[in-house]
């Protein structure tokens, strides 16, 4: 990790707003929860589609979307099917 040695007032403040770079390392879809109801397709159509039980399977290309749609796709599954875990293994929602 290189420090700003070129900042001229010596940056102390770390961030300043900027979006973390991708956070989302993994995902899942709780089939047991899961109706069906493809909004989360609608908004990420790279990262989920419907299997011929009805159920949302996560794609292969799902790191096509950025962290922020793949989020926007979790958060609007009704039933919180939508399980998205960070780097550390960690789950991150719901
Ligand atoms: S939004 Fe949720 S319930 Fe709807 S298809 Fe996707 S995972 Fe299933």
């Amino acid at each position: 990790m290189g420090a700003m040695a070129n900042s001229p007032n010596g940056n102390a403040h770390h961030g300043g707003g900027q979006p973390e770079k991708r956070k989302i390392a993994r995902i899942e879809v709780d089939r047991t929860l899961c109706i069906g109801s493809a909004t989360c397709i609608a908004l990420a159509s790279e990262a989920f589609a419907l299997d011929n039980e009805n159920k949302a399977v996560v794609q292969p290309g799902w790191k096509k979307h950025d962290d922020e749609t793949l989020w926007e796709a979790a958060k609007s599954c009704p039933v919180f099917a939508i399980k998205l875990f960070g780097e550390d293994g960690k789950q991150i929602y719901p």
